[in-house]
């Protein structure tokens, strides 16, 4: 048995093939029969420089290799730090993130090699074993760079990688020291965590839900929760006074630089028996003494922190999350402020999600929970949107990174806000649950949600919010790693009595060729480079432009229609409108062609029935001897006889295309 340093840390590791007994003592917990656990001692790369002249044993990374014919030096990179290693290559060779295990003896470098960049930089480890773990492929990219010039597509694909990088290795270390602070400060001041439903009822914040369909009640459908706020309110008809969740937040959105899509974390908190001074106030002090010590570097602009009301930012500023910082080169200035005295309405428009039945003008300018001002309570009646609300926003660096409100705690204003934005009937049966509670005493409340990731990221000067979190989802709604959302089975689907409207690429393509085949037509099936337009795709299928069949998908009057024409030509909208006696044509979106097809642009095949859709194609087709169309794949293609495709695809016909404008 080698010396073991007394400060080396002793690591219990679960021994699955890992089995060095040379530098381990062995304890097994069983009394040595199974041998299952082995306890390794194992020095970390920051504390090797207190064991000069001594032999430890370190593990890690390879995080680089200079060969010089004999020895070579590695630098090992475990959790601490990096530590430079010597060896002759007699023991052995490693590769750049190989994972190792080295003895060896701690000693000075020569004072012309020290390496002032390291805190390590004094020392190296002389090696005399060395065992290679496991060996790692060349990395799709490199890790020792910053990584925003890296495509985010590939970084996402391998983050476990990514998050190798110092920079993300550090904003999650940042994250953690965060949340941990928090709790800390909070569970001081007697407030209770408590976790809420991830498969709950729609809680709008204005946002589309995630919908989860139930197995057990089939046709039902969970709605993910877009925060905890009906929650943290009913826990504050439980008494609990003092709530608080490191929160997930569901909401189907699109992303933007300072949002997410999918999901997000807040700081969720709710008080009992306060103003809205006391929730600025514990806010405030929370965030200053967070950022004094997690972020000792920075410096906040102004405290106590500005607080403005929404009408002067907006008249000041023209902005109502203003961007006060004195400097905005300055990385370390962090510009907090206060908004306050929002009007509780804005008129509601197509873009927020709380539609109320009733084609109502008003939509809640926060949520539908904010209490209003007292002194504008009469004015509900009168004037709604003069009525302020007692809604809060937190701003930093000209990014909202939280909000919240005092909420409304009497069941008869409750109901009025609800008639107000509309919510009649079912809409307002969805929230019966919330007026039962204030029927059993309600204390007055109000709290705030600070986003997690917002803050980070504002605070860091991050350039996106994914840089902040471990397995994003990237801005078209793609998951990192895994990949989701991916295909249900039909085993499943059956469970849960749910029949797809959306087929995938290679039913379109099978259900085509089993019908053509069906009608006994002969047919080429030809594979090619893919291809997305009509004249990409008759150069490389080497067939003339004109026989190409555009399958173009329309709304015609809010309902799905395909429309065909030939290659050579364009549809001709205004004909299209008379032939089909339709009033109102658009174009579908991209996203609407895969829900109604299963298929992207440029692959639609021209057929209708398979996707449940009338079909029209033009007459100018009848001049073509042979059709031929993208059957799914934009790298597919099916071709056959014209009646024969006529034969299968029973169209309506009509006249309905010109040719091209060049
Ligand atoms: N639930 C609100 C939000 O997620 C915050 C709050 O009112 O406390 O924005």
């Amino acid at each position: 048995m080698s010396f073991i340093p007394k400060s080396a840390r002793i690591v219990k590791m679960i021994r699955f093939g890992y089995n060095q007994t040379r530098n381990t003592e062995a304890s097994p917990d069983d009394g040595g029969a199974l041998n299952w656990y082995t306890v390794m001692k194992r020095t970390l790369v920051t504390e090797a420089p207190q064991q000069t002249g001594k032999e430890i044993t370190l593990a890690g990374w390879v995080n680089a290799r200079r060969d010089h014919g004999k020895v070579m030096f590695l630098d090992l990179r475990d959790r601490t730090g990096i530590i430079q290693l010597v060896l002759s290559k007699s023991l052995g060779d490693a590769r750049p993130e190989d994972v190792i295990e080295v003895t060896g003896t701690v000693r000075e470098r020569p004072p012309e090699m020290v390496n002032p960049k390291i805190p390590t930089g004094k020392v190296e480890v002389a090696a005399t074993r060395l065992e290679i773990l496991t060996k790692a492929r060349e990395l799709p990219f490199p890790i020792d760079s910053d990584g925003y010039d890296i495509k985010e597509e590939i970084r996402l694909k391998y983050r476990y990688l990514d998050i190798r990088r110092p920079r993300m290795t550090r904003n999650l270390r940042l994250r953690s020291r965060m949340t941990t602070f928090i709790r800390n400060f909070l569970t001081a001041r007697d407030f209770v965590e408590v976790e809420t439903p991830i498969l709950t009822k729609t809680t709008p914040e204005g946002a589309r839900d995630f919908i989860v369909p139930s197995r057990l009640q089939k046709g039902g459908f969970y709605a993910l929760p877009q925060s905890p706020q009906q929650y943290k309110q009913l826990l504050m008809v439980a008494g609990l006074e003092r709530y608080f969740q490191i929160a997930r937040c569901f909401r189907d959105e699109d992303p933007r630089k300072d949002r997410a899509y999918g999901e997000f974390t807040q700081l969720d908190l709710e008080m009992s028996f306060v103003t809205q001074e006391d929730i600025l106030k514990l806010t405030e002090e929370l965030f200053t003494r967070l950022v004094a010590e997690i972020f000792p570097e920075k410096r906040i602009a102004k405290s106590p922190w500005p607080r403005i009301s929404h009408r002067d930012a907006v008249n000041k500023y023209g902005s109502d999350k203003p961007d006060l910082r004195k400097d905005k080169n300055n990385p370390d200035e962090l510009a907090f402020a206060w908004i306050i005295d929002f009007p509780l309405f804005t008129k509601q428009s197509d873009e927020d999600f709380y539609h109320g039945s009733g084609g109502a003008k008003f939509a809640p300018s926060h949520h539908m929970f904010t209490a209003p001002h007292p002194d504008d309570i009469p004015l509900l009646e009168r004037d709604p949107m003069k009525v302020r609300g007692l809604q809060h926003d937190l701003v930093l660096n000209g990014y909202e990174v939280g909000g919240g409100s005092v909420r409304i705690h009497r069941r008869d204003i409750q109901e009025k806000v609800f008639d107000l934005i509309g919510f009649t009937g079912e809409q307002k049966s969805q929230f019966e649950h919330m007026l039962t509670a204030f029927t059993y005493g309600v204390p007055p409340h109000g709290g705030i949600a600070p986003g997690i990731d917002r803050f980070l990221f504002a605070a860091l000067g991050e350039l996106s919010l994914r840089e902040v979190m471990a397995f994003p989802t990237s801005a078209s709604g793609q998951t990192s790693v895994m990949d989701a959302p991916s295909r249900a089975t039909d085993e499943q689907l059956k469970e849960l009595g749910i029949t797809l409207r959306i087929r995938s690429q290679q039913d379109v393509y099978e259900t085509i060729v089993s019908e053509i085949r069906k009608h006994n037509i002969a047919f080429k099936a030809l594979s090619h480079k893919p291809v997305t337009t009509s004249e990409e795709a008759a150069d490389v299928r080497g067939t003339p432009l004109s026989w190409g069949a555009k399958a173009i998908l329309m709304y015609a009057d809010g309902k799905p229609v395909m429309l065909v024409v030939a290659g050579d030509t364009k549809i001709d909208t205004r004909a299209f409108k008379t032939v089909a006696s339709v009033r109102d044509l658009r174009m579908a979106t991209p996203d609407e062609v895969l829900a109604v097809t299963g298929v992207p642009i440029g692959a639609v095949p021209p057929f209708g029935h398979i996707f449940g859709i009338p079909l029209y194609v033009d007459e100018k087709i009848n001049l073509n001897e042979r059709v031929v169309f993208n059957a799914g794949y934009h790298e597919k293609s099916i071709e056959l006889d014209r009646s024969g495709y006529l034969a299968v695809a029973k169209p309506q016909t009509g006249k309905f295309s010109k040719p091209p404008k060049e």
